[in-house]
């Protein structure tokens, strides 16, 4: 630990498929409002123009088959079910094409988010980090690397809460396509290596309970199972 003042924090990982390998977290980028049906759900409008970006901390990372903690400062935790991209390289300013080259792999994942806080957030103009980047609130499945499982532009995404559908719909119905997402939000940020991307919720979010087992699944990646606790 030489250099530093005291010693520096894990580096936040994720497993990778069939390797023992793990994926190093460098940042956690989401984007909201991009499937329509829960854009209205939420009483929002989307904008091709205008997507809503925000961040998590990467050791909000939770991999599979943890269990995790029901957050502080909340009475309303709510599940999104989304899928993650994870990058490979990175860059400003990336074009589609660019921007399909640095992806690495998919994985299922939760934006877990303190909806009542959001609810507060929204109503009074302010930033929505207290409800979406708390500790714990992404739990993420094994990544799949692209060799595997290609890039998906459809399927269904699903996820069950005590063995009960909550959420589940097509990917092919998201707003804005990943490489847009990706060029987009490379144009605000400059991506890198280790980037995870949560690409949005269908409709169904609701509120989780301690004790609550939930499953996310999409074809050909790895499930991702845990329980609040
Ligand atoms: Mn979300």
């Amino acid at each position: 630990m030489s250099g530093f003042v005291f010693a520096p924090a894990d580096v936040a990982s994720v497993p990778v498929v069939d390797s023992a390998a793990r994926f190093p977290v460098h940042r956690i980028y989401c984007i909201g409002r991009n499937y329509e049906a829960h854009a209205r759900e939420m009483n929002a409008t989307v904008s091709l123009d205008a997507p809503v970006f925000f961040m998590k901390p990467a050791d909000a990372v939770v991999t599979d088959g943890a269990d995790v903690p029901y957050p502080s400062a909340t009475q309303d935790l709510h599940h999104e079910v989304e899928l993650v991209v994870a990058l490979r390289s990175g860059g400003r300013d990336l074009d589609k094409s660019a921007a399909q080259a640095a992806i690495y792999g998919y994985a299922v994942g939760l934006d877990l988010t303190r909806r009542d806080l959001q609810a507060q957030a929204k109503a009074k103009g302010l930033p929505w980090d207290t409800a979406k980047g708390f500790d714990a609130s992404a739990p993420i499945g094994a990544i799949t690397p692209i060799a595997q499982c290609g890039h998906p532009a459809s399927g269904t995404l699903c996820l069950d809460v005590n063995g009960v559908t909550r959420q589940s719909a097509d990917i092919a119905t998201m707003v804005m396509a990943i490489a847009d997402i990706i060029a987009a939000l490379s144009s605000c940020y400059e991506l890198r290596a280790g980037d995870l991307i949560y690409t949005g919720t269908p409709a169904g979010v609701a509120a989780l309970q301690r004790g609550d087992v939930f499953a996310a699944r999409f074809p050909g990646l790895a499930e991702l199972r845990g329980r609040i606790t």
